[in-house]
C-alpha cells in the first residue's frame, strides 16, 4: 500500500488544519527532538568512557534540570494545546506560541553546542522554508526573527567572552588536527531527525499541492457532468486546430449538436432523467469520432465537435453516424424506465475557403443547424462554404 495515501487518509491534509492542530503537530515533533537530546544527555553521562575527552561532563549533568524542564514543558504543551483548542476555540495564537517555543527551546540546544555549527544551521534554514508552507506565515517570521536575534546575541556574547562558546563541548578537535569522532558522529546524530522531518513533511505538503493542481487543472478543462472538454477548452482546440489547418494546409470541419425537445424530456422525466440523456449522448458522440477528434460540451444540451483533417463529405457521415446512433440509444433509468432521444446537427468545413476564422465556422455550423431544426430536427444539415 502507498504509505503517504495511508497518512493522507489518516491524518488529511495538513494545510488545511486548524491552527491548534498544527501547533499540536510542531509541539510533538519537539518533543521527540528534546527527548532525543535528554537520552543523548543521559547516555553521555552514563559511559563516560566514550565521551570524556569529548564533553565537559559536569557541565552537561548541572543542565539536566532544564533538559527536564523543557522535556516536561514541552510535553505539557502537547496536552495544553488541544485543551485551549477545546476550552477557547482556534486561534493563531496558538501556532505564534509553537513556532516561537520551537525556535527560542533550539537555540537554547544550539548554545551548548555552538551557535555557528551545522545542526544550528540546518534548524535555523530548514524551519522557516517548511514553515511558511505550513503554518501561519507571520507567527514564523516572528519566530524566526526571535530565534535569530536570540542565536546573534549568543553568538556575540560568545565571541566577547560574556558566554562560553558550546559549553558541552570539551574538545572538538583533537590535538593531532582531526574532528573527534565522538562530535563528528553526534552532529549526525543531531541533524538527520531534523533532515528527516523537513523532508517528510516537505514531500507530504508538495504531493498534495501537485494533487491539487491536477484537480484545478482537470476542472478547469473538464465538463462534470459528462466528462467531455468544457466550452472554455473545446474552443480552445478549436483555435488551434484551425490554425494548424492554415499551417498545413489541410481542411477541419466542425460539427455542432444540438438535442432535440430537451426541455420536454426535463419537463416529462425529471432534470434527472435529462442529465442521463447528457451523459449517454457524451458516450455516443465520444465513442463515433476518431483519436484526433475532439467532442465538448458547448453549451446545456449542445455539443461541439472538432474534426481536424475532415472534408465536408467525411465530416457528414461521422455526424450521420452520430446521429443514427443517438436516434437509436435508449437511455435505461434506475427505475427501469427507458427513454429515447435525437439530436440535430449543423456541420461547416473550411475546405474551399481555408482562411475561415474559428467565430465564423461555428456561425455557419450554428445557422446549419437551425436549418436542420427548422426542417423538422433529427437530421445533419451542411454549409457548403
Ligand atoms: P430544440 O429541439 O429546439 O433544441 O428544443 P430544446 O427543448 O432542446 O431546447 P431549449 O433550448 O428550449 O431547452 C434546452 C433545455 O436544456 C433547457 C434546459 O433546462 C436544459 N438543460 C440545460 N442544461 C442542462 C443540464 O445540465 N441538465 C439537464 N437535465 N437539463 C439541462
Ligand atoms: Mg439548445
Ligand atoms: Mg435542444
Amino acid at each position: 500500500m502507498d504509505f503517504f495515501a495511508w497518512v493522507n487518509r489518516r491524518f488529511g491534509n495538513p494545510l488545511e488544519w486548524s491552527s491548534a492542530a498544527k501547533a499540536t503537530m510542531l509541539m510533538a515533533a519537539t518533543l521527540a527532538m528534546h527527548g532525543q537530546y535528554t537520552l543523548w544527555a543521559h547516555y553521555c553521562l552514563a559511559h563516560p568512557e566514550l565521551s570524556a575527552e569529548a564533553i565537559q561532563a559536569e557541565f552537561l549533568q548541572g543542565e539536566l534540570p532544564v533538559f527536564h524542564g523543557l522535556l516536561l514543558t514541552t510535553f505539557l504543551l502537547c496536552l495544553l494545546l488541544p485543551l485551549l483548542w477545546r476550552l477557547f476555540g482556534d486561534s493563531t495564537l496558538y501556532e505564534y506560541l509553537a513556532a516561537n517555543y520551537y525556535g527560542l527551546s533550539h537555540c537554547y540546544f544550539a548554545w551548548l553546542i555552538g551557535t555557528l555549527s551545522l545542526p544550528t544551521g540546518i534548524v535555523l534554514a530548514g524551519a522557516p522554508v517548511l514553515g511558511f508552507i505550513f503554518f501561519n506565515r507571520s507567527a514564523v517570521v516572528v519566530a524566526f526573527v526571535n530565534s535569530s536575534l536570540a542565536l546573534l546575541v549568543i553568538s556575540l556574547m560568545s565571541a566577547w567572552g560574556g558566554l562560553p562558546y558550546s559549553p558541552v563541548i570539551r574538545q572538538f578537535i583533537s590535538p593531532d588536527g582531526h574532528v573527534l569522532l565522538f562530535w563528528a558522529g553526534n552532529f549526525i546524530f543531531y541533524s538527520v531527525p531534523h533532515l528527516l522531518f523537513l523532508f517528510g513533511l516537505a514531500y507530504l505538503v508538495l504531493r498534495r499541492w501537485r494533487e491539487r493542481e491536477d484537480q484545478a487543472h482537470t476542472m478547469s478543462r473538464i465538463d462534470p457532468l459528462t466528462g467531455l472538454l468544457n466550452r472554455r477548452s473545446i474552443l480552445i482546440q478549436l483555435g488551434r486546430e484551425q490554425e494548424r489547418s492554415v499551417q498545413q494546409d489541410s481542411p477541419m470541419a466542425v460539427v455542432m449538436v444540438d438535442l432535440d425537445h430537451f426541455k420536454q424530456i426535463n419537463d416529462t422525466w425529471g432534470h434527472e432523467a435529462g442529465d442521463y440523456v447528457l451523459i449517454a449522448a457524451a458516450e455516443v458522440l465520444q465513442k463515433n469520432v476518431r483519436q484526433n477528434d475532439r467532442v465538448g460540451r458547448y453549451g446545456g444540451e449542445e455539443f461541439l465537435l472538432v474534426l481536424p483533417g475532415a472534408d465536408l463529405e467525411g465530416a457528414r457521415l461521422l455526424a450521420e453516424r452520430c446521429r443514427q446512433q443517438l436516434e437509436a440509444l435508449e437511455v435505461m433509468l434506475f427505475d427501469g424506465r427507458r427513454l429515447r432521444a435525437s439530436a440535430s446537427m449543423g456541420v461547416c468545413c473550411n475546405q474551399r475557403e481555408r482562411t475561415l476564422t474559428p467565430e465564423m465556422m461555428l456561425r455557419r455550423a450554428d445557422k446549419a443547424l437551425y436549418v436542420a431544426k427548422e426542417s423538422g430536427r433529427n437530421r445533419v444539415v451542411t454549409v457548403d462554404d
